[in-house]
């Protein structure tokens, strides 16, 4: 290439950079090469065939605008993807398997180039990101089914049964539920399934590790390696959604799930709460996770709770094959530890701790002994604003901004004011307060809603059955 065209090419990507913002330049077209300009067209290379579908889809007319600025003739900017046998390292490297292992701890740009674009992206990806590591117990096999988690249960399957080139069913697949009732089992569950036995790779990942890895990536200068890595996966899994922090990351998250989506690739994610109350995510981002399939884990019910503790059990016996738990203990337990999973999993393994140290047969008398702290009295919950407004909007299907928003039409406004009054009756909040939570309305409209629900609930008895059931969602 004459100096000439060097010069060129640099102003060009100049110009690309200052369009598009130095994030988005050093995420997408940092590695893009000038191959050749001939007469009306210019061609490009990068290294990945999904760098070259997501310029060709996202940025075409942004970089021929960029050459035109310079080159006015040109007309057609093609752009393809570099053959492998241009990056490959020296014949040594490339010929070592690639062993995880072998190359971790190294350190440095010298490798971290190696890596971007030497190495399979599986490989890169475990390099680069590093999957979350899994727990062995939590697979489909230990997992309850109950009402509760029927449909969940029954998507996540579904997702690790799918076979590579399948197309997808609902993506993303978001499960969200409270503490402890089983998303990281259900997720780490597809994790397992999905990869055992499949051509499929699948990647469980925390967003603490989404965010760590990107950060870390970045740092080392292999944003690409990790976007080449997510490239080599068919189903990411993400759990604890909810944790997801940081614009850069938020960013470089709603690109990844575009990317993996757009290219027919599963994405799963588990939170505590709706799509929709992930307040710190972009707008875009929260639809586009809400546009899949939705579904939510209730708290398990003391059948689940019981189902449960016996599969603990039975694996606890596994190790310990005297080990044993009399049936009026499994009721008693499931029947006074309501709260989460991992409080039924702590008891089994403290019985089982105690009867091993002493050696003596778990009984009634030593499980209330040694459980006495895991059951909680049953305080009332202290209920906020929002889960008001989350469990009334999903009883009413309105949405939470169509009761915070203005409209007055009969499907919100009952909604809205039986909101407020529970917000009255059920938190210590002010009616200002409260107005102020809901769109900002005035108290006295806080007022006139309670008034009015506080008149209703004593003639109607449908509205009262309403509010109850909804009271004993919050209460639960
Ligand atoms: P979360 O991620 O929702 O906070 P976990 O998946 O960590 O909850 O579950 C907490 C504990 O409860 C784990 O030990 C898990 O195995 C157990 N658990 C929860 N739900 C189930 C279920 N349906 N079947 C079997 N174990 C469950
Ligand atoms: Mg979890």
């Amino acid at each position: 290439m004459s100096n000439m065209e060097q010069d060129r090419w640099s102003r060009v990507k100049g110009r690309l950079r200052s369009s598009v913002g130095e994030d988005v330049y050093s995420s997408w077209f940092a590695r893009m090469d000038l191959e050749s300009v001939q007469d009306e067209s210019v061609h490009l290379s990068v290294p990945t065939r999904f760098l070259k579908s997501w310029i060709q889809a996202h940025y075409a007319e942004r970089v021929l605008t960029c050459w035109q600025a310079e080159m006015p003739e040109v007309h057609r900017v093609d752009v393809t993807v570099r053959t492998a046998m241009r990056c490959a390292p020296p014949a040594k490297e490339a010929a070592a398997p690639i062993d995880t292992r072998r190359t971790e701890g190294r350190d440095g740009r010298a490798s971290s180039e190696l890596r971007a674009t030497a190495i399979a992206p599986v490989s890169a990806s475990h390099e680069a990101l590093g999957g979350s590591p899994l727990d062995p117990r939590l697979t489909f096999g230990s997992f309850v089914i109950g009402r509760s988690n029927t449909l969940a249960h029954a998507a996540a399957r579904q997702v690790a049964e799918g076979r590579r080139g399948d197309s997808v069913m609902f993506n993303p697949l978001y499960i969200h539920a409270g503490v402890g009732l089983g998303k990281t089992h259900l997720l780490q569950a597809v994790t397992w399934a999905g990869n055992s036995g499949t051509e499929r790779k699948v990647l469980y990942l925390t967003a603490e590790k989404f965010m760590y890895g990107f950060v870390a990536a970045l740092k080392t200068q292999t944003a690409l390696a990790f976007k080449e890595a997510l490239r080599g996966i068919d189903v990411l899994v993400i759990d604890d959604l909810q944790f997801l922090q940081g614009k850069t990351t938020q960013a470089e998250f709603c690109h990844t799930l575009n990317a993996l989506i757009d290219a027919g690739r599963q994405v799963v994610i588990a939170a505590d709460r709706p799509p929709s109350d992930l307040e710190s995510l972009d707008e875009r981002v929260r639809s586009r996770l809400a546009g899949g399939l939705v579904v939510e884990m209730g708290s398990l019910g003391e059948e689940l709770r019981l189902g449960i503790l016996k599969s603990r059990v039975a694996a606890a016996r596994a190790h310990h094959a005297t080990f044993e738990v009399p049936a009026p203990v499994l009721d008693y337990l499931a029947r006074t530890i309501t709260h989460n999973g991992r409080d039924l999993e702590g008891a089994i393994n403290r019985l089982l701790a105690h009867s091993k140290l002493n050696a003596t047969p778990v009984t009634l008398e030593m499980a209330e002994r040694e459980v006495r702290d895991l059951i909680r009295p049953q305080e009332p919950k202290r209920i906020k604003i929002e889960d008001i407004q989350r469990v009334v909007a999903r009883q009413y299907n309105v949405s939470r901004s169509d009761l915070l928003s203005s409209r007055r039409t009969a499907n919100v406004v009952r909604p809205r004011q039986v909101a407020m009054y529970l917000a009255k009756t059920l938190t210590l909040r002010s009616l200002p307060e409260i107005g102020r939570r809901f769109g900002g309305r005035d108290h006295t409209t806080v007022l006139h809603a309670v008034r009015k629900i506080e008149a209703l609930v004593g003639k109607d008895t449908a509205l009262q059955d309403e509010v109850e059931s909804l009271k004993r969602q919050l209460q639960e």
